[in-house]
Order: structure tokens, then sequence, then C-alpha cells
């Protein structure tokens, strides 16, 4: 399915970024695994990478910084020779209700998140244009549509990047370059087994499907939307999430 295409997965030394990135990989695609924290977490998502047959490696940078984004650009396209497909996956949470949430916390949230998003995109897009080609999928979240309590820095950001698809995927259609977002849910990784059982049991409640999602959910949808099959698709956000909001 993506055989022969070059894919930049960002925060996929773990949780759902690196379940896209050997998701990816094993439909055929290399894949440069970015990463801000662990190295050793990233290298051994290379390792799997290699083991299935594709080329991969890694490549620190945080996503918010525009420099270093565009030296791992640079990187990504001189050891691959193409950018075929760019998930902006990397994401944080400093959640915390309205009245008590820090001004940090909101712009932490915002920068990583929303601004990172800014800034890998307008990174790859020069590469994409030269290519007359591209799929950028975001990774944005369900409560970017319907709200929660306690996030507004992560629900602002989330969906600012659904509108922020929107908008680049109109003015980079006319180069064949695809902008879609996915919005998973409840999905179990770090970041969801970080909430209390009540809290865990309070979200079973609201999920008619019955059951958290898990990262492979997230990571087949992305996989579709970077391949040839979705071709005709563009600006759209995918919910992911069992149907919670609908
Ligand atoms: P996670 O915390 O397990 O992984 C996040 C990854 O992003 C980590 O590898 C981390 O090192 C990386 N990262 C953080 N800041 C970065 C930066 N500045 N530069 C580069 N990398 C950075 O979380 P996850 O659950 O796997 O989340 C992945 C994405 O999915 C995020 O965008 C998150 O908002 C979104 N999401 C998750 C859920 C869920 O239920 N887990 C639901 C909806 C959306």
């Amino acid at each position: 399915m993506l055989k022969g295409k070059n894919a930049l997965v960002t925060g996929a030394s773990r949780g759902i970024g690196r379940s896209i990135a050997l998701e990816l990989a094993k439909q055929g695609a290399n894949v440069a695994v970015n990463y801000a924290g662990s190295e050793d977490k990233a290298k051994a998502v290379v390792e799997e990478i290699k083991a299935m047959g594709s080329n991969a490696f890694i490549v620190q940078a945080d996503v918010a910084d525009e420099a270093s984004v565009k030296s791992m650009i640079k990187e990504v396209v001189s050891n691959f020779g193409s950018l075929d497909i760019l998930v902006n996956n990397a994401g944080i949470t400093r959640d915390n209700l309205l009245m008590r949430m820090k001004e940090e916390e909101f712009d932490q949230v915002i920068n990583t998140n929303l601004k990172g998003v800014f800034v890998c995109t307008k990174a790859v897009t020069r590469q994409m244009m030269k290519q007359r080609a591209g799929k950028i999928v975001n990774v944005a979240s369900i409560v970017g549509v319907s709200g929660n309590p306690g996030q507004a820095n992560y629900v602002a950001a989330k969906a600012g990047v659904i509108g922020l698809t929107k908008t680049t995927a109109k003015e980079l259609a006319s180069r064949n370059i695809h902008v879609n977002a996915v919005a998973p849910g409840f999905i179990s990784t770090d970041m969801t087994d970080a909430l209390t059982d009540e809290q865990q049991k309070e979200m079973l409640a609201m999920i008619p499907l019955n059951k958290l999602g898990e990262p492979e959910d997230v990571a087949k949808v992305v996989r579709f939307l970077a391949s040839d099959d979705a071709n005709y698709i563009t600006g759209q956000t995918i919910h992911i999430d069992g149907g919670m909001v609908m």
C-alpha cells in the first residue's frame, strides 16, 4: 500500500505515534521517527521498523521550534530523497480547570499541539510542492469537537488543528497535497493510563462501543489517509472514538 513512500511521524517514540510509524512501515513505507524525549525508545521503534524490511532512522526535534524542525526536514529529505507523508502526532496535556490553569500551561500545550502542526506543515510544504504530491495527516482529538472540562488549553489547540487542517487542505489542494485529520476519542496509552479508575469508568459510560480504542485503531486510519486509496479525500477530520461524539 505504501511501498517506496517516505514518511515522517512526529512524537513517534511511544503511544499512538509509535503505532502509526509501525503501521506505515508494515505497508512498506520508510519512516523517520521524530522524538523529543527518550532516544532509547525512538531507537527501539527504528529497530522494529528495520526488522520489517523498511528503512528508518531517528530524528530529534521539538516540533514547536522552527529552526529544529527545518533542520529535521532537511535531514529527512537528504536521507530518503523525498518526503511523501507527514504525520503531525506529537502532543502533550497540562490539564487544569480554567480558573486554576496557569498561563504557562496554556502556552505549552498551544505551542506543542497547535503551533507544532503549523511549523511542521509549513516546513514540509516546499518539498511537497516540488514533488507535486504529499499527504499530511494531523492527529487532533474528539475533544476539539466536543469540548472537555479541565482541558481549555488542549481543546483550544485541537480545535485549532481541525481548522488548520481545513485551511491548509484548501491552500495546498492545487499542488496535489492532501491534508486530513483524525480525531481519536479515548485511546489506551500513557496519556489515558494516567486517569483514575473512576475517570476511566465515567469514560466508558460515554462510549457506545463500550471500550477504549487501541493505538492501532488510530494507526490504521492514518495509514489509509496517507495512501493513494484516499486520493479524493482532503480537509476531513475522521472521528475514531467508538461512536462517542456523533
Ligand atoms: P503520548 O504521551 O504517549 O505520546 C506523545 C508523544 O509526543 C511522545 O512520544 C512525546 O515525546 C512526543 N512529544 C511531546 N512533545 C513533543 C515535542 N515538543 N516535540 C516532539 N515530540 C513531542 O501520547 P499519545 O496518547 O500517544 O498521543 C499522541 C497524539 O494523539 C497526541 O497528539 C494526542 O493529543 C493525541 N490524542 C491522544 C488520545 C488518547 O486517548 N491517548 C486521544 C486523542 C488524541
